[in-house]
């Protein structure tokens, strides 16, 4: 496994990152001796990087995960969605309480959408620095899917890391093209302005599972990218991507593993109808039912994936 720093953070991580939403209730609800055998799994391959957030409720595999390797330097960074000082605090104190750790690596403002977004956070983002001045985080930053949260956060030395939304086909990115997210990126990862950068999505939430040759390639290629968050399940997944983070070929038997899983369309309970997803898909597969969200019919999907694109809460996804 390759390590690299995060920015100016001195935080060394490898560079492949275990996303916890997919093993958490809102996705696989994997029991928790399952989860936490294959985080173990992982760690065991190199992995010492782990991504997760208040909204996942996946603490419990990681403090489990913590207690098996003591002494072990495993990064873990969170996010929360708080706006005061008083639900920072809340969220702070609930992650060192759930993994059971003085201190969190890394803290993340959840999907901040431009600088605006930013300012509005401004005493979440102050207790956070306040915290990091007491050794009880060890580094600050944002989450986001805009070109726009990237950019704001260029405007704040303070933040020290971005965790942004990015793939190869440029799903789930609405205010712009894929190659205009890369060269602010790039900008961001340069000495001048530092900031530790780690990708999500680069398998579109499970939409370019057909094509994740390719889509891990590409992510893990990028050279502004210390780690690639990738959300897993089972060992097999670990395999793949271990190799893909090591520019490994993937065998071929592993690759048909991947696409000959049963996939879904999953719409995400929170929902905000606004019916996007419904106006962009040609099929006809999406409806919004008498509960104000939206609905799909399975037999009429076909797993384009264009819909997912198109929500602007990246609330569909296909796994
Ligand atoms: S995946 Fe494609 S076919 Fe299925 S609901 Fe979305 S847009 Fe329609
Ligand atoms: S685009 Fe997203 S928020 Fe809007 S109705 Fe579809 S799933 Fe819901």
């Amino acid at each position: 496994m390759e390590y690299r720093f995060l920015g100016k953070t001195g935080i060394r991580v490898s560079r492949l990152c275990f996303g916890l939403l997919t093993m958490g209730p809102l996705q696989a609800s994997l029991p928790l001796a399952e989860g936490v055998a294959v985080l173990k799994y992982a760690v065991e391959q190199g992995v010492n990087f782990f991504d997760t957030a208040e909204l996942y409720e996946s603490y419990s595999y990681l403090r489990e995960l913590l207690r098996s390797f003591p002494g072990r330097e495993l990064i873990i960074a969170t996010k929360s969605y708080a706006v005061t000082a008083k639900e920072m605090e809340k969220s702070l104190e609930k992650a060192r309480r759930e993994l059971d750790r003085d201190y969190i690596d890394i803290f993340l403002l959840h999907e901040q959408e431009s600088a605006l977004t930013i300012r509005g956070h401004r005493a979440a983002l102050d207790y956070l620095l306040e915290a990091k001045e007491k050794g009880l985080v060890r580094a600050v930053g944002i989450s986001t899917h805009r070109i726009a949260g990237v950019r704001g956060a260029l405007e704040f030395p303070e933040i020290d890391v971005i965790h942004p939304l990015f793939n190869i086909k440029g799903l789930g990115i609405h205010d712009g093209t894929r190659q205009e997210m890369e060269d602010l990126l790039t900008e961001a990862a340069a000495a001048a302005a530092g900031k530790g950068i780690y990708l999500m999505k680069a398998l579109g939430g499970g939409n370019l599972l057909p094509q994740a040759r390719e889509a891990l390639e590409f992510a893990f290629s990028r050279p502004f990218a210390a780690a690639v968050a990738v959300g897993m399940k089972a060992p097999w997944e670990v395999d793949i991507n271990v190799l893909a983070a090591q520019g490994l070929p993937i065998p071929d038997q592993l690759e048909k593993l991947i696409s000959s899983e049963k996939r879904r369309l999953h719409i995400d309970p929170w929902c905000e109808g606004c019916g996007k997803c419904a106006e962009r898909c040609s099929q006809g597969a999406l409806f919004l039912g008498d509960d104000g969200k939206a609905h799909v019919r399975e037999e009429e999907c076909l797993l384009c994936g264009y819909c997912a694109a198109a929500c602007p809460f990246f609330y569909i996804k296909v796994y």
